[in-house]
């Protein structure tokens, strides 16, 4: 079967869809401890919106866009030094 892509395929949860918001989705945000980071790229590679961004040069080095991260966790997760947390979203 042929099929003609589109868009970039990100993984099996979602692709980062630019005619809405889905940040507004979230009932939980990351929360990074920028200190203990140590910029693998880990998170970025598996985030599944692909909204994270890793600034080597910068002191708050993990970049995330909120208007489309929907809190899903998955770098929470992957993270191996376990320096991201979800935290409560407060609207
Ligand atoms: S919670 Fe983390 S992995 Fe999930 S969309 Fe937001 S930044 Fe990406
Ligand atoms: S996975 Fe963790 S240590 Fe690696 S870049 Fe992301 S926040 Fe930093």
């Amino acid at each position: 079967m042929k099929t003609t892509k589109k868009f970039k395929v990100l993984g099996p949860v979602a692709t980062q869809f630019g005619a809405a918001t889905t940040g507004n989705w979230r009932l939980e945000r990351p929360q990074v401890d920028f200190s203990r980071c140590t910029k693998c790229r880990t998170c970025e590679l598996h985030c599944p919106t692909n909204v994270m961004e890793i600034k080597k040069d910068q002191e708050e080095c993990v970049v995330i866009n909120f208007d489309y991260c929907k809190g899903c966790g998955i770098c929470t997760n992957v993270c191996p030094v376990q320096c991201i947390s979800l935290v409560e979203e407060r609207r």
